[in-house]
């Protein structure tokens, strides 16, 4: 059978053996609930409080009151936005994000803007960093938060989050981050980065999917948005998914243990797999995000005269699993938000790759993919209707125009590039 590389960590990841392994006893035989006052109820609930701890660990969270377990990164977007706005009116209804967030955290922030709030939606430059000074400039009295990602999901861009929180804490501001695709990965430290809401997700770093945490610095205002029984301090009621957290914390464990040697090495796979893609001797192909503040795993090109979707179906075919920026899920054929926010022309933006590596990634996979992807991208281009001299009906000549989109559209089509 043909070889089989997964390069879409960006999406989901494998869950760890290790972590399996944790799980299964809470489904049969540890399966109290972690309310209920006796032995299987004791277990369970000795079971949170451990993988809250191991959370906290991870991104230097203090007390246990800290952090509250969710159904995943959606959800906790959705706790720390909407809570930390409706918990605070008295102050104001002004909040300010960037154009380049997860539809988690852009569509919260589009829905309290349809129901009485003001939204300022920051522009980022080409490599998708916030300017400072724009920040600076945009807050306001009636500011009550900011929530900006600290790390993109497309384009992997890694944003400045100690400047970041240092104003929000200066102006006091709550400072929000969905670092879903960061956690795990670069080291986090809640307190000297002045975070106050942080939201997380374990299928990203190798644990299960449907569950999450939001981490809430003591005494931040937060109003419930779900209502119930009272769980995780009020403010997400549900009986706990309990096998879901112990492999939440069994990941992050391993994550925080493994960091230190594991960041470096996907460091070195993802520079190996960058060099070996722009120096292939393909034409007109380039690195998609910043060149330095990126997520360790990420690497994001763009080719000129193809489409995604031809690519990711070539890539399939050879067993090699990655994402595009083009909106291939979608009824729409409007290209990546991210993109066009980094000012790309359309048919640029729809030539894009994510390639994502893992824990599970090794070095052969990415030589593999870096002998694989060049005669794929040639026959592409020959075949291509918008290939050299062809391009794309509107499309101009310059290369470097980098004209601002920020459109917000109510379509949303990132499903495929999570
Ligand atoms: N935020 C970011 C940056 C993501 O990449 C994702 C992943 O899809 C989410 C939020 C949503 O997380 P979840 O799938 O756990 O709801």
């Amino acid at each position: 059978m043909e070889k089989r590389v997964y390069l879409d960590h960006g999406a989901t990841t494998m869950v760890d053996p290790l972590v399996v392994e944790e799980m299964l006893p809470f489904f049969t035989q540890r399966y109290g609930n972690p309310s209920s006052l006796h032995e299987f109820g004791t277990e369970a609930k000795n079971a949170l409080d451990k993988a809250r701890e191991r959370v906290m660990r991870l991104i230097n969270a203090g007390l246990e009151k800290e952090l509250v377990f969710t159904s995943g990164g959606t959800e906790a977007d959705n706790i720390a936005i909407q809570g930390a706005a409706f918990g605070n009116m008295s102050k104001g209804k002004h909040i300010i994000t960037s154009v380049i967030e997860h539809p988690a955290v852009k569509n919260t922030c589009k829905h309290l803007e349809k129901n009485g709030f003001e939204v300022t939606w920051l522009p980022v430059d080409q490599h998708g960093l916030i300017d400072m000074y724009e920040l600076a400039e945009a807050i306001r009295e009636d500011t009550t938060l900011i929530s900006l990602m600290f790390a993109n999901n497309e384009i992997g861009t890694v944003q400045d989050i100690f400047a970041i929180g240092a104003l929000a804490r200066e102006r006091g501001v709550l400072f929000h981050t969905d670092a879903v695709q960061a956690v795990g990965k670069v080291e986090i430290d809640v307190n000297k980065l002045n975070i106050d809401l942080l939201s997380l997700s374990a299928h990203k770093m190798h644990g299960p999917k449907g569950i999450g945490a939001l981490y809430v610095r003591k005494d931040t205002k937060l109003k419930p948005i779900i209502f119930g029984g009272g769980h995780e301090w009020g403010l997400r009621s549900s009986t706990e998914n309990v096998p879901g957290i112990v492999g939440l914390g069994k990941a992050a464990d391993l994550c925080r243990m493994e960091m230190p040697e594991e960041t470096p090495r996907l460091v070195g796979l993802r520079d190996r797999l960058i060099r070996g893609v722009l120096g292939s001797g393909m034409d007109e192909v380039y690195l998609n995000g910043h060149p330095e503040k990126r997520l360790p795993n990420n690497a994001h090109f763009r080719f000129s005269y193809i489409e995604g979707e031809g690519l990711l179906l070539l890539l399939d075919a050879k067993g090699i699993a990655a994402s595009t920026g083009s909106a291939c899920s979608s009824t729409s054929l409007e290209p990546s938000a991210v993109l066009t926010a980094i000012g790309l022309r359309h048919d640029l933006a729809h030539g894009s790759l994510r390639c994502t590596l893992g824990r599970f990634t090794t070095q052969d996979e990415i030589d593999h993919v870096i002998k694989e992807l060049p005669p794929i991208v040639q026959k592409l281009r020959d075949m291509s209707p918008v290939g050299k001299g062809r391009e794309w009906f509107g499309a101009d000549d310059d290369e470097n125009d980098h004209d601002h989109h920020h459109e917000l559209d109510d379509e949303d089509n990132n499903l495929a590039r999570e």
